[in-house]
């Protein structure tokens, strides 16, 4: 059976920017549909990342889905450097007038998302097969599959949040888009363990034998990462290797180290930056990872699909309560403003804290040297902190018709 639908906003991907986009417009009264090809479940258990900057937590309580942050986050003013054995603190809050980050898995935050929409019956479907987005220059149109029945939303807009992977950035006509790319030579092996974190702050390790990074995501589950070959197999590493590499890493000279446990899950994640400009094409606009990807050592990748969300849910409301056109127009230069900005923190972090296959002895001693400056200059520590913690939103949150 072949249902047409009609709406305002298409919606294509239920990630972390199709839901936020989604209750944004809901916020407004603008109607919109969205659709996932995966499963609900699939959606909320995929673990990725956990840090929220402050900004995006302003932005999930203005939305009114803040609670699950407040009661499970856990909020850090601070964060370790760690070089030569010794941990040096960088104090986020005391650099940034109080600022500080918060520690929320990313699949807390869909699941709160997701909830939040299935409660109102706002329109979502998941496992969504065969999507397919036409029309994008005059009259927008999502066909897609059902379980037996097909679909036809006719739409004024369609928001691309589907991924790196998705179909919306392959829909833009070809000369349209500029590709600005760099692939890295590692990529992170990543656990989940169960261990009570040993520290309240997250490390970032910067050692002879790689990158290491010590976070978490709960009061009793460890998330740690070292620096591995980017087509490293993760079948060649044991639990008990993975453990003696990660604590060879980041164990420091006044004793300080994970605490271990059984792991609960274990993956390898090449690392890349990415961004396609511009970010709209006709009434087709790309948000979050659709657009760009940055590698995670910035933490900055769910952060970003936020801001953009914002922006272009502020150009939508604009639109349809005051038939400004002049913010759909300015949409994608006022996202990668923000975008370009996270990009290159993004890939000086990277750069200062690895160690790249064809490297110099001058190379490591200057890496070296960064980390000594940036532990030992408040300047320095201060522009780490006012990135890390997110750079302010392009457009403010009362633009998209939100309470500050
Ligand atoms: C393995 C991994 C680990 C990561 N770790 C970190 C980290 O530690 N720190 C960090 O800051 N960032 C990390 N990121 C990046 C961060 O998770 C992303 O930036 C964030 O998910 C972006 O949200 P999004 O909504 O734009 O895209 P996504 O979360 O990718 O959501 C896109 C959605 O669209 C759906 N979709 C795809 N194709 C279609 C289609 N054809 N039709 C309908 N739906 C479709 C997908 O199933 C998905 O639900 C990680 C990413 C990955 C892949």
């Amino acid at each position: 059976m072949l249902h047409r639908l009609t709406t305002q906003v298409g919606i294509v991907g239920a990630g972390p920017a199709g839901l936020l986009l989604a209750r944004l417009l809901q916020v407004n009264g603008i109607d919109a549909i969205v659709i996932e090809n995966r499963s609900r479940e699939h959606v909320i258990d995929r673990v990725r990342a956990g840090v929220l900057e402050h900004g995006t937590v302003t932005l999930l309580t203005a939305l009114g889905v803040g609670a699950g942050v407040r009661r499970g986050g856990l909020r850090h003013d601070g964060v370790h450097i760690s070089f030569r054995g010794h941990r040096h603190h960088i104090d986020l809050a005391g650099l940034t007038d109080g600022k500080g980050i918060t520690v929320y898995g990313q699949n807390e935050v869909v699941r709160d998302l997701i909830d939040a929409r299935v409660a109102t019956g706002a329109p979502l479907y998941f496992e969504a097969a065969h999507v397919e987005v036409r029309g994008l220059e005059s009259s927008p149109e999502i066909r897609f599959r059902h379980g037996d029945d097909e679909y036809e939303v006719r739409c004024d807009f369609i928001a691309g949040c589907d991924g790196f992977h998705g179909i919306c950035r392959q829909a833009f006509p070809e000369g349209v888009l500029t590709i600005y790319e760099r692939a890295y030579p590692f990529g992170w092996l990543g656990i989940l363990a169960e261990a009570a974190p040993s520290s309240d702050e997250l490390v970032y390790t910067y050692h002879d034998r790689g990158f290491a990074l010590f976070s978490m995501r709960s009061p009793t589950i460890t998330r740690l990462y070292f620096q591995v070959a980017p087509d490293e197999s993760i079948e060649q590493w044991s639990d008990h290797a993975i453990w003696e590499e990660m604590l060879r890493r980041m164990t420091t000279s006044d004793g300080w180290q994970p605490s271990v446990g059984p792991i609960l899950q274990k993956s390898v994640t090449p690392m890349r930056s990415f961004v396609a400009a511009p970010m709209r094409h006709g009434r087709l606009f790309l948000a979050g990872d659709a657009a760009h990807i940055v590698p995670p050592t910035g933490a900055k990748g769910l952060n970003l699909a936020a801001s953009d969300v914002l922006v272009l849910g502020r150009a939508l409301k604009g639109f349809y309560q005051a038939g400004r056109t002049d913010w759909l127009a300015e949409y994608s230069e006022t996202c990668l403003r923000r975008v370009w900005k996270a990009q290159r923190f993004s890939w000086w972090m990277t750069s200062t804290l690895h160690r790249f296959p064809d490297e110099t002895a001058f190379d490591h001693q200057r890496q070296l040297a960064d980390l000594d400056y940036l532990t030992g200059s408040r300047a320095a520590m201060t522009s780490l902190a006012e990135q890390y913690v997110g750079l302010p939103f392009e457009v403010p949150l009362e633009s998209a018709g939100l309470p500050v």
